[in-house]
């Protein structure tokens, strides 16, 4: 079995695939898990739980997926719980174009949770 995309060098399945497969049984437990498994969507094209996981008002109509995009890893940097219902999760994410030019995603990610469940919001990039 695969290591999951996110990092933690935990299987697939007992990590973000938790989330990813069972969208509507097993919600993501905080931000940090739902960011990691959002990242975990991106490596896999996972359109579905992309959309899904995203907050209604912000929720683009397509997500595009460069051909050619070669995800290098998810670095957390931090992540930190404003109330009940709010939280943001601050991480690096590394690609390869497919010119091999090496990009590197900086983000501040807002999150907000909604009947029990997180969702994204949007991002500052940094
Ligand atoms: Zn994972």
């Amino acid at each position: 079995m695969s290591d999951c995309p996110c990092g933690q060098g935990l299987p697939y399945a007992q990590c973000c695939g938790l989330y990813v497969e069972d969208f509507e049984g097993q919600p993501a437990p905080d931000a940090e898990a739902l960011m990691r498994s959002r990242y975990s969507a991106f490596v896999l094209e996972r359109d579905d739980y992309l959309r899904a996981t995203w907050y209604a008002s912000k929720r683009p109509s397509t997500i595009r997926f460069d051909p050619g995009t070669k995800w290098l890893g998810l670095e957390v940097r931090d992540f930190k719980v404003l109330d009940d219902t709010h939280a943001e999760v601050e991480f690096v994410a590394r690609q390869r174009d497919k010119s091999g030019r090496a990009v590197r995603l900086h983000e501040r990610s807002r999150f907000v949770r909604e009947d029990g469940r997180w969702y994204y919001v949007e991002g500052d990039w940094l």
